[in-house]
């Protein structure tokens, strides 16, 4: 264990009137917090409430502009991150930081020769590897490439990088936002091993249902303030989303059963190979009613970013693409169409990734809301735009869609991530499309704006429109669907009705394993911790 001085009962870490500011941003305002040895300790708070810059603060990514951190009871003036090694604190990050063409022996002993240790020779850290990966389950070929390893194996490394640095206290950032529920499972086992062996665990994640489950205190931040720590089993989901948002908020999507009627959307056997050669689609079939929300689960990257890019007019040029699509019965064309050919033909989409292609971040929100409809026709003044029609209409939009601060004339770029996809749905959705594309409408969303937005989906269906939806947040996908479709390796793996679909049934599908065809002997059964299925939002 790495040298932690002070005495063995102080605590593991202990932060005091730490602020950051990032030019106007005060990312985090005057931030208390004790995080006892040997306990899981939970940080929540929306997006943007500062959770990664104050962990980032102590792995001596920045320098606070206030504020003390004390290390076992020490004070200790983190100022970069060898130093935070040195303290024994490791941490994974959101987006991992491995060298993806090195080998798992190579990225874990990387670096780790600093701090005054004796370079190992590369057999002693072989072995050691082999202790840590045998100890801590996590089992990963030490000569494997980085590259050839799935997102859950590469996470398996940054924790045993940690781990072969003697980390006592390790940080982990969002870490299962990128894992099947099978492997999200398998990560809280170790978490909890470690714990149980003394270690000292920060789990930052914005699900209520983690820290319920896993945590033993947890502690809340908004807008760049700590505004709770609790004992978890002394708080409940509901206090924590409150504290969160700051108000009461709903925790369930309130809806009626569906009424589908015809078929609007039709896919058959879409295949899509990308310019690289690489097989996205492989034979995509599906239907959508009006009156139906089809939810589409699975890990990102399995085709569903490709799925929905075609399915918006705008596949990655040169791509191959095969199959048919037809909408309300008429045949769309499969290539050399365009995005606002779709708009007209009925098809509203809000993007995956709104920065990128829902908006224009330098112009005024009242542009970003006629985006791609800025030629209707109510919108013309004679040869002309009629800019103050679309400005009274963007202001409408803004204000039903409760886009805070509901002023027009404010870019894109200076709204919260919450009030920037506010923009985008109140956009597509008062078109009111016959199909609705719409991909991850929550991600990095606070509690109060996916409410919001998860309302007005379910207005949109009950309206006798058809919605396409994807998302890797499987509460999200249960709560709004009518049918799930589970993708997988460019295929549907399977489909289930939500109220028959167990979080566990879901996970093999994602994972690509089909329960109802597989022999018992073959299946992969994640196991299920209680109240994993009770659908908190
Ligand atoms: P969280 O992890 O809780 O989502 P962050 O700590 O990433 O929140 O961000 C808190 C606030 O600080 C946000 O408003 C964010 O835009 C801002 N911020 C974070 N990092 C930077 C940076 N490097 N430069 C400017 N602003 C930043
Ligand atoms: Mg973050």
């Amino acid at each position: 264990m790495a040298s932690t001085p002070g005495t063995d009962t102080a605590p593991a870490i202990e932060l005091r009137g730490i602020s950051k500011a990032f030019g106007p941003v005060q990312a985090n305002k005057g931030i208390d917090l004790v995080v006892p040895r040997g306990t899981i300790h939970g940080i929540i708070g929306e997006n943007g409430a500062g959770k990664s810059t104050l962990m980032s603060i102590l792995y001596g990514f920045y320098r606070p502009d206030a504020g003390e951190i004390l290390i076992g009871g020490k004070p200790t003036a983190i100022t970069d991150s060898q130093t935070a090694i040195r303290s024994g604190i490791g941490m994974v990050f959101q987006h991992f930081k491995l060298v993806q063409n090195f080998t798992v022996l190579e990225n874990v002993i990387l670096g780790a020769e600093d701090g005054g240790l004796l370079r190992p020779s590369l057999s002693r850290a072989r072995g050691e590897l082999k202790r840590l990966a045998s100890e801590y389950e996590l089992q990963v070929d030490p000569d494997a490439l980085v590259e050839e390893l799935s997102v859950g194996h590469q996470q398996r490394v940054e924790i045993l990088k940690a781990l072969y640095r003697q980390a006592d206290i390790l940080i982990l950032d969002e870490p299962t936002g990128v894992l099947t529920p099978a492997e999200a499972d398998h990560l809280f086992r170790i978490l909890r091993g470690l714990r149980d062996e003394g270690k000292t665990i920060i789990l930052i994640t914005h699900k209520l249902r983690e820290i319920m489950e896993i945590t033993d205190n947890v502690s809340v931040m908004r807008r760049g303030e700590m505004v709770a720590s609790v004992k978890t089993r002394e708080t409940n989901p509901t206090q924590l989303a409150e504290l969160m948002v700051g108000r009461k908020v709903l925790l369930r999507v309130d809806k009626a059963p569906a009424q589908p009627g015809a078929p609007i959307l039709s896919v058959r056997g879409l295949r899509m190979v990308d310019t690289a050669g690489v097989e996205r689609l492989r034979g995509i079939d599906l239907d959508i009613h009006a009156g139906e929300i089809l939810g589409i689960a699975g890990v990102s990257g399995n085709g569903q970013t490709q799925l929905l890019e075609i399915l918006g007019g705008y596949p990655e040029k040169g791509a191959r693409l095969e199959g048919t699509v037809t909408l309300n019965g008429q045949p769309l064309p499969l290539t050399g169409s365009d995005a606002r050919a779709r708009r007209q033909a009925g098809v509203g989409h809000v993007p995956e990734d709104r920065q990128v292609e829902g908006l224009i971040m330098d112009f005024a929100a009242w542009e970003n809301v006629a985006f791609g409809y800025h030629d209707a026709p109510e919108f013309q003044n004679g040869l002309l735009m009629d800019n103050a029609a679309i400005r009274a209409d963007a202001a409408g939009k803004m204000q039903r869609f409760d886009v805070r601060p509901p002023n027009p004339e404010l870019a894109a770029k200076n709204f919260s991530g919450g009030n920037q996809q506010k923009i985008v749905v109140a956009r597509e959705v008062e078109r009111n499309p016959d199909l609705l594309l719409i991909g991850q409408p929550t991600r990095g969303v606070d509690i109060g704006a996916i409410e919001f937005i998860h309302k007005r989906i379910v207005e949109l269906r009950d309206a006798g429109k058809a919605v396409l939806l994807v998302s890797v947040e499987l509460d999200e996908i249960t709560a709004l669907s009518d049918r799930i479709a589970v993708m997988f390796d460019g295929r549907i793996m399977g489909e289930r009705l939500p109220d028959q679909a167990t979080v566990a049934d879901l996970g093999c599908l994602m994972a690509g394993v089909d329960p109802a065809t597989t022999a018992p002997e073959d299946a992969i059964t994640p196991a299920t911790a209680p109240g994993l299925d009770e659908g908190v939002r």
